[in-house]
């Protein structure tokens, strides 16, 4: 008999696969590869011939088609296995609360942490599941390892079921996600794919084709510097310079006080002396537009404020960072259409998402594979009360295999 999908998870999680922004090597923790060298060995157990870990520690294989149609696109799925390096990853002993029956849930390793309905009012949509916890001194992992056992099992499902009829599938488990490399050394060619699906969001039946769009601002102060004590009428002190810009942000667009579509200024450095001060910002918005009033907005501040230091100078400096992956996906309507609809075949009510930061899923659509995100069950991701319900990611492995049967239908 197959492995569940929660059997899968179970064994995943307890795999430390922390990742590391500070290392500068790929994947960024040899661990990684310990959970990437199991799964290559499980896929191969489960008929992936071609299953394998390349050397920057991703998983590549594929289940071939059994359509006879010439025209059904080449899908792939993808997750990542990394864990967050903002809460710990080893040692993860998780929990199964069987049949949960409503209130809040108390981890067995640590009395202080408690899942509370108030602050996760989605397990009011989870009595009956079974749910999966850490014992609260780590964080559990689903994120993304919940993706990578339902990608898993799919494929399992669909190599025991060779009548259901579907294109040739890829899977692509990559590293460091949750660090923002994760997909520095993807090898697209080598994928083959027309488009993927990452399988790395959170409530069951949610689909996301929206990121931010993000832009990094640097501001350089250059001030009239001077001795104090003859100061009066010429010092320019680029700290006040730089105080003042920040006291004029907008404060209905900062992080803190929006949510949903609208985005925001936000300041994250600042440091100098008198003679000189530097300003780090990061502008994030759904449209270019709305990016580009706010960079402007930002600009005019800075030019304001330099207006009452004739003496000092400054440069405004933009830096792309990453765009809202809606552009590409547009271009491509039933990519997200075809995933609706395979989420209402599971049983579920298809709610569309924005995600408020960026995605594998975002830079993967800007390098010629375009990639929504559907959700993978998970909750609380990156913290100790992080959940899964073992009936949500059964959900996400009918989702991906009525979306292969989709494609195939479809073509
Ligand atoms: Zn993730």
């Amino acid at each position: 008999m197959a492995d569940s999908v929660t059997d899968r998870f179970l064994r995943y999680v307890v795999i430390d696969t922390q990742s590391d922004a500070k290392s500068p090597t790929q994947p960024s923790t040899e661990k990684q590869k310990n959970l990437g060298r199991l799964l290559a060995e499980e896929l191969l157990a489960i008929g992936v011939t071609d299953a394998h870990l390349d050397e920057h520690g991703y998983v590549y294989g594929t289940i071939p088609a059994t359509t006879s149609k010439n025209n059904v696109p080449v899908i792939c799925f993808t997750a990542h296995m990394d864990t967050a390096p903002d809460f710990s990853g080893t040692g993860v002993k998780p929990q199964v609360v069987k049949n949960y029956q409503g209130g809040d849930i108390q981890l067995v390793g640590d009395r202080s942490q408690v899942i509370r309905v108030s602050e996760h009012p989605v397990l009011k949509d989870l009595v009956g599941h079974d749910i999966v916890t850490s014992d609260g001194t780590t964080l559990l992992g689903a994120d993304d390892k919940a993706g990578i056992a339902e990608i898993m099992s799919a494929a399992e499902f669909l190599i025991n079921n060779p009548d259901i009829k579907h294109g040739a599938i890829r899977i692509l488990f990559t590293t460091d996600e949750e660090i923002g490399r994760g997909v520095d050394k993807v090898d697209l060619k080598k994928l083959g794919a027309d488009f993927g699906y990452t399988m790395d969001g959170e409530t069951a039946g949610t689909i996301e084709d929206e990121t931010f769009s993000a832009d990094a601002v640097e501001i350089a102060i250059k001030g009239v510097a001077m001795h104090p004590g003859f100061a009066y009428g010429k010092m320019e002190n680029a700290i006040r310079i730089a105080g003042a810009i920040i006291d004029r942000l907008p404060k209905d667009q900062a992080p803190e006080t929006t949510r949903g579509r609208d985005g925001f200024i936000h300041p994250t450095g600042i440091s100098g002396v008198m003679e000189k001060s530097n300003l780090s910002f990061i502008v994030r918005d759904f449209t270019e537009e709305g990016l580009k009033t706010k960079e402007a907005l930002l600009e005019k501040i800075t030019r304001e404020v330099m207006a009452g230091y004739p003496g000092s100078s400054y440069t405004f400096t933009v830096k792309e960072q990453y765009r809202n992956m809606k552009v590409v996906l547009d271009r491509h309507p039933e990519i997200v259409e075809y995933a609706v609809e395979a989420i209402r075949r599971a049983g579920m009510e298809p709610v569309r998402g924005s995600i408020r930061g960026g995605t594998d899923g975002s830079r993967l659509s800007f390098m010629g594979l375009p990639c929504p995100n559907i959700f993978a069950g998970g909750h609380a991701f990156h913290s100790p009360l992080e959940f899964v319900s073992s009936q949500d990611m059964e959900k996400a492995v009918k989702t991906i295999v009525e979306l292969a049967r989709l494609w195939e239908e479809r073509a």
